[in-house]
């Protein structure tokens, strides 16, 4: 690595500063520059598209890919008919609906998709396909189980989810939400939870009837679905209830379409409208986002973050941890430097939740506690993140660290939550790919799988604090 020593001269008379350690190369500071190239120009289509075309946020909706069939027309010539059919295949089996922008998918390397963070994300490929765990379920975090009114989740004490809707501008390959999000497929049927007056009424009298609640979690879905009314129509009545201190606005939309918080954007208003009544009243609002690889963070996320830095609204970062994509080192340390740079605070990195059809973009939780150990020092503490698993059955997020038992064999680890379910265990599972022959084929079996995880509860239970 080459090394500068272009430290500026000392002026005449001044004594020279002693460096402990040689300046760094400002090559080297690589998350500070974030792409300002035409990327969009190598997809075919849009070769003649100039810069504030491709930064219209209507145009990306416009152009938003949404069926497999544009998706391929779209790179046609860019990959090989080996590609399209593993793509097309792929999607054929796949439980998510298929929909992306036209920023994300001009930021997929097309020279070698298959490696591509941002392609593993979104465009399931069938040969990725892993048989799924059979421990796994739909819905495997309870959010129905723990909904008092339909979409609103009261899981902890204090806070509670609100799902205003089930669209989202983007469908990721890894999400919880699988069983309610998106359109059916030919996969699954979905539990419908719709953006609708009545719905929300009977969340807002739930919300007031329970004064213990003093923090909410707009979520869905995606809150950059909501029409600008409505966002402020449920901020505002937030705001409202006296006991509500705190809420966030969850949206994926600030990593896939930057290009829409601009001045006079009607979202964009509306947010800052309720971010400047929430400090009035000496509340705390806060959009949380999810990046899920440095790739993602361009000129147009500085752009976006500059206007919200300029009108205070705070911003935090949830990642999922994904195989091949964020789970190596270099990965999550450019990840967490680039999101630090813009402003955005890294909250969470998410161990990826048991999901259908994901078996190939999962980690073990010893990726998670590895990564963390090298990350935490490598830049401010409130700019590290911290590693979660969300427990399987509503036990809720847990330190990745805080198991009460973690078997790297059988890839079980154990979490208890007294704060959420007081007495019950819960549990996660490590990818069988992770696993041995031996074990992965015990998976498969009824009576070995019940004695694995009994050999796990009572060792856990052994060591309970
Ligand atoms: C994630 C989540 C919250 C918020 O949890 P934090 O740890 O405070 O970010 C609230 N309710 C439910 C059901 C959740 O899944
Ligand atoms: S944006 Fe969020 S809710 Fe929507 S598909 Fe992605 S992870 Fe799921």
């Amino acid at each position: 690595m080459s090394v500068s020593t272009s430290a500026p001269p000392a002026e005449p008379g001044e004594a020279p500063i002693r460096h402990l350690k040689p300046a760094v190369d400002p090559a080297t500071l690589t998350w500070r520059q974030p792409r300002r190239d035409a990327f969009w120009q190598q997809i075919p289509a849009w070769r003649d598209v100039d810069r504030e075309t491709f930064g219209d946020f209507l145009w990306q909706e416009k152009n938003a890919i949404t069926t497999v069939k544009r998706l391929v027309e779209s790179v046609r010539e860019l990959v090989s008919d080996a590609f399209v059919a593993d793509v097309e295949a792929g999607f054929a089996r796949a439980p998510m609906a298929v929909r992306i922008s036209p920023y994300l998918l001009s930021l997929i390397d097309w020279s070698a998709p298959h490696v591509d963070p941002i392609r593993r994300q979104f465009l399931p490929l069938a040969s990725d396909l892993e048989p799924d765990h059979p421990m796994l379920t739909l819905d495997s975090l309870h959010e129905q189980e723990d909904a008092p009114v339909p979409g609103l989740t009261h899981r902890y004490p204090d806070k509670a989810l609100f799902l205003a809707l089930d669209t989202c501008p983007v469908y990721c390959r890894f999400c919880t939400r699988s069983y309610a999000v998106g359109l059916d497929t030919d996969q699954v049927e979905k539990v419908h939870i719709r953006a609708s007056k009545d719905r929300w009424a009977r969340a807002f009298r739930y919300l007031r009837e329970r004064p213990e609640v003093e923090d909410v979690v707009v979520s869905g879905g995606d809150a950059y679905r909501l029409k600008a009314e409505q966002l402020l129509e449920i901020g505002h009545g937030l705001l409202d209830i006296p006991h509500i201190r705190r809420f966030r606005i969850a949206t994926k939309g600030l990593a896939i379409l930057p290009m829409r918080i601009k001045a006079g954007d009607p979202w964009t208003e509306a947010v800052t409208t309720l971010n400047e009544r929430a400090r009035k009243l000496g509340k705390d609002l806060a959009i949380h986002t999810h990046f899920g690889h440095a790739n993602e963070i361009t000129s147009f996320s500085e752009d976006m973050m500059r206007l919200l830095q300029e009108r205070g609204v705070l911003v935090r970062n949830q990642a999922v941890l994904q195989r091949g994509v964020n789970d190596t080192h270099d990965a999550m340390l450019e990840l967490t430097r680039k999101l630090g740079y813009v402003n955005v605070h890294p909250y969470y990195v998410y161990v990826c939740d048991m999901v259908r059809g994901v078996e190939n973009l999962r980690t073990t939780v010893d990726t998670a506690l590895g990564l963390e150990k090298r990350l935490r020092g490598a830049t401010a503490g409130f700019n590290t993140p911290t590693f979660v698993v969300d427990a399987m059955g509503g036990g809720g997020k847990r330190d990745a660290h805080s198991f009460e038992h973690y078997d790297r064999e059988t890839g079980i680890s154990v979490y208890a939550a007294p704060s959420v379910k007081e007495g019950q265990l819960f549990f996660y599972f490590d990818p069988l790919s992770a696993l041995s022959a031996d074990v992965q084929a015990a998976w498969q079996d009824a009576d070995q799988r019940a004695e694995m995880l009994q050999a796990a509860i009572n060792a856990a239970r052994a060591g309970l604090r």
